[in-house]
């Protein structure tokens, strides 16, 4: 089965490594000139390294990132480092930080040589299976040629603004703004916690931390302004808009190179998706489920995107392999692709929709409704912090 993936991220490689490895020829499109990891740090909750495990890339991934984050107290504080609601450890499931870079070198590794062609533009023109393919981007090089090749199977997993997801939905399904952006970062140099990680809030802002495996930390900070803000220095307004929050938040942003601190406008989809796929054509990741990062489940959904396209997948491949070609035919890929979508669509869509709604509590940014958020917060049971956090993290795939 031939199989196109447009996007080297974290959905399409995840995905080109899973089919890869049950027997599918795959090629990966990535229009960057070189696979980029694309921002700092990631949390990877239990259903992300279950899906990592299916995918056959768990102890890759155990070789980079550490169970230690587990142990730190967390939860919500005030900006004074005061704690509003601090999460018992034991309620946690499972949880890894990890490095992108670490975990793009990781998919990357597990793909067979000139898997991924960069600086490669791809486009579905249509359901049937068609690609047109051309050297660099359209805007980059708007005169360069482009030829069609057809596949078995083409993955959209070409990210929030995906122009796949018009094919397969029918209609333009465009980014929407939240209403706050992110700045991201990875200290240069351990920095000690004191066993203490967390989120604390403010008035439409917000500071999260999180300890990678080796002692530096990944951050970031959160606040709400106009989508096309302009700052002269970034560094210096995140310094100055957390300058009186509690120690080490200065230390933090102090140890972290300006050149390497990104900003990001937090969007998701301005509404749900009718279908994840249309004739042989599918999509998984952000181009699917663009969700903002509240919950710290795109990437890990993205993941169990790509471990259940690979269980269902895995069957109709090893038929082939063993002389049912007709077992490939049209009909039994789009069985395979209404399964996934049954399977896919609810879960991601409920978990963006929490994610948008976690999203407009912690950024409120008035006072008294923070405060009230706060009282709310304090005197929820961790019961039933643990439930809701439960029924997000916990995953398996699907059986065969
Ligand atoms: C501030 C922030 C914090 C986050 N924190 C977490 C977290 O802690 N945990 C978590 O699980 N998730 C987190 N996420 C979400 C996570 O980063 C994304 O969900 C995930 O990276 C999406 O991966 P993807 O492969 O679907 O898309 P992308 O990473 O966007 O990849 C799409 C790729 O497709 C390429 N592309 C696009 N169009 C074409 C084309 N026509 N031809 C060829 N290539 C093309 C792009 O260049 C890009 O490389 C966070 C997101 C943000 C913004």
């Amino acid at each position: 089965m031939k199989i196109a993936v447009i996007g080297a991220g974290i959905g399409g490689l995840s995905a080109a490594v899973g089919l890869q490895r049950v027997g599918a020829e795959v090629t990966v499109f990535e229009r960057a000139p070189e696979v980029r990891a694309g921002g700092s740090g990631l949390s990877i909750f239990a259903n992300g390294l279950a899906a990592l495990e299916s995918l056959g890339l768990r102890e890759a991934f155990d070789a980079v990132t550490d169970a230690s984050v587990e142990g730190f107290a967390a939860g919500q504080r005030l900006a004074d480092g005061r704690w509003i609601a601090q999460v018992p450890n034991d309620s946690v499931g499972a949880l890894r930080i990890v490095d992108r870079a670490d975990l793009h070198r990781i998919l990357l590794d597990a793909l067979a040589p000139g898997t991924v062609r960069t600086g490669t533009e791809a486009t579905a023109t249509g359901t049937d299976g068609t690609l047109t393919i051309r050297a660099g981007s359209a805007e980059e090089a708007p005169t360069t040629e482009s030829k069609a090749e057809r596949f078995d199977l083409i993955i959209g997993a070409d990210g929030l603004r995906s122009r796949v997801r018009t094919v397969v939905d029918g209609e333009l399904v465009a980014p929407r703004y939240s209403g706050y952006s992110a700045w991201r970062g990875i200290t240069s140099v351990p920095v000690d916690l004191s066993g203490e990680a967390g989120e604390p809030v403010g008035h439409g802002r917000r500071f999260g931390i999180a300890p990678l495996a080796d002692g530096r930390v990944y951050w970031f900070a959160v606040a709400n302004m106009p989508q096309n803000a302009v700052f002269a220095d970034e560094k210096a307004t995140i310094e100055q808009m957390f300058t009186s929050w509690h120690s080490p938040i200065a230390d933090l942003i102090a140890a972290t190179p300006s050149d390497e601190i990104r900003r990001t406008a937090i969007s998701d989809l301005s509404r749900r998706l009718r279908h994840y796929h249309r004739g042989r054509v599918v999509l998984l990741g952000d181009a699917a489920h663009a969700m903002t990062p509240n919950l710290g489940q795109g990437g890990g959904q993205a993941l169990e995107d790509a471990a259940t396209l690979t269980v269902l997948l895995a069957p109709l491949l090893a038929r082939r392999r063993s002389g049912g070609a007709a077992e490939s035919s049209a009909k039994t890929v789009a069985a395979a692709l209404g399964r996934y979508d049954s399977l896919r669509r609810p879960r991601t869509q409920s978990i963006a929709q929490k994610s948008r709604l976690m999203g407009q509590v912690f950024q409120l940014e008035s006072p008294f409704l923070a405060g009230l958020r706060n009282a709310v917060f304090s005197a929820v049971p961790s019961r039933l912090i643990a439930a809701q956090a439960a029924s997000v993290q916990k995953w398996s795939p699907p059986p065969l």
